[in-house]
């Protein structure tokens, strides 16, 4: 079966102070990798010392975003190989905040999900519709389209690592959750639309995570769904106490 996971996602919160209080409370409270897989997605200039500091824990850090180049003149950018280098092991990729905000497209999203598998990171790619979409019921549609084009060249035995999050752009930070059951229904089209482009077993081995105003009192109705596999949470995520209460649900 597949192994649920928990990723927190800090967006641009935290000082330097308290990303490594955070990281040294959580750290221990953790279960193992095979229970559920926990990871931190903290803003770039905290990586380094996050992943030093959890050497001996299953607490996994992540990237927020990363350039889909090795190297080169990409002012203010961060390279996949330097991700790599450091021990960072997971990369959010496509978020919706950086699709609005910093120009991401369907096209840069697939080129970072090569250039994440090239160097030996796990992307979480981002999916999910706007309010408008939602209410012209898109959804389906929408969702399909940017997952196909996420993995457009992307490897069968890749495809299977790739985590996917479903995130409706209108529940993310507002604190109006979509319907448990409702996502479910949304992240089951993801997985059938994996599996017609990579076959059954690969689809099956995705996991799916939802995202978008997840609360530990929220999470269970998610965990419970048959096609959800965890949840990219934002908020709830800042503070080690509610973490490590999503991680404990998702057990
Ligand atoms: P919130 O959990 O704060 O709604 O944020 C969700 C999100 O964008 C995670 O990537």
């Amino acid at each position: 079966m597949r192994t649920p996971i928990v990723a927190g996602n800090w967006k641009m919160h935290k000082t330097w102070e308290e990303a490594v209080q955070f990281t040294n409370e959580v750290k221990e409270g953790v279960p193992t990798v095979d229970e559920v897989e926990t990871v931190v997605c903290a803003p770039a200039l905290f990586l380094k010392e996050m992943v030093d500091l959890t050497t001996d824990s299953s607490l996994a850090i992540g990237a927020q975003t990363m350039h889909e180049e090795e190297q080169g003149a990409f002012t203010g950018e961060i390279s996949p190989v330097a991700l790599q280098n450091i021990g960072v092991r997971y990369v959010i990729i496509g978020h919706s905040e950086r699709r609005e905000m910093f120009n991401e497209t369907d096209k840069s999203v697939n080129k970072k999900v090569h250039a994440a598998f090239k160097h030996g990171l796990i992307p979480i790619i981002c999916c999910g519709e706007t309010l408008s979409e939602y209410e012209n019921q898109e959804t389906k549609e929408v969702v399909t389209f940017q997952v196909d084009a996420a993995l457009h060249g992307i490897k069968r035995e890749e495809v299977k690592n790739v985590v996917i999050a479903y995130e409706p752009i209108w529940a993310i930070g507002t604190g109006k959750s979509s319907r448990a059951k409702e996502a479910n229904e949304t992240c089951r089209t993801i997985r059938t639309a994996l599996a017609q482009q990579f076959g059954d077993d690969v689809a099956k081995q995705v996991r799916l995570l939802y995202g978008g105003s997840v609360k530990p009192d929220n999470m269970k109705s998610f965990m419970e769904q048959d096609q959800i596999d965890g949840a990219l949470v934002g908020g709830a995520s800042l503070e080690a106490d509610s973490f490590l209460q999503l991680v404990e649900v998702a057990k």
